[in-house]
């Protein structure tokens, strides 16, 4: 039985027909990045009535928003997800799965460092909000650490804070993830 190469599309989007997952994947060509956005181009050939269209992740409602959703035809398509937004989050997970290929493991912690801490791997950081002054004497970060290795140890200021076991993932699965969990800082904490 041949794969059906829109198989992990499909679980992805789920309940969406072959045609909307196409021009989805089509789109991806399409989006570059701006700065805290993407833009997607638009094309006539696929509805749009706009040259672009701005992808956001918008922390309030915790989901993708597109400027389409502005348009006359935004309140059906609010409800659901527009081929703009699969676009983007497709493009996002295939230029990490391009660039990186192999295993690599995503480890998550809280540490103390008065500076940024670092890691063997790609560090995600971001500092906690201080509620006292001993938070702000003591700052608090919320670390992510993309790894080649299992095992993955934090550090400030070259000493080791945390020894975490990474769980495995797709290098832009791990991306994703990692900024997602930083960035749930914005939030209450
Ligand atoms: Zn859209």
């Amino acid at each position: 039985m041949e794969a059906d190469p829109l198989e992990p599309l499909r679980r992805k989007f789920p309940g969406k027909s072959r045609e909307w997952l196409r021009r989805a994947l089509a789109r991806v060509g399409d989006v570059s990045e701006g700065p805290g956005y993407y833009v997607v181009r638009g094309r006539p050939e696929l509805g749009d009535r706009y040259p672009q269209y701005h992808v956001w992740w918008s922390e309030a409602e915790r989901r993708w928003v597109c400027t389409c959703y502005l348009t006359e035809w935004g309140q059906r398509r609010a409800r659901d997800i527009c081929t703009h937004v699969a676009a983007v989050i497709l493009y996002r997970a295939h230029r990490s799965v391009e660039a990186r290929e192999g295993r690599y493991y995503l480890a998550t912690a809280v540490v103390e460092c008065p500076e940024r801490p670092a890691a063997d791997g790609e560090v995600y950081a971001r500092q906690v909000a201080g509620r006292s002054i001993a938070d702000y004497a003591r700052p608090r970060w919320r670390v992510a650490v993309v790894s080649r290795r299992p095992r993955v140890v934090v550090t400030c200021r070259g000493r080791p804070v945390a020894e975490l076991d990474g769980v495995e993932a797709a290098y832009g699965e791990a991306r994703v993830l990692a900024e997602e969990y930083v960035d749930y800082l914005k939030g209450p904490t």
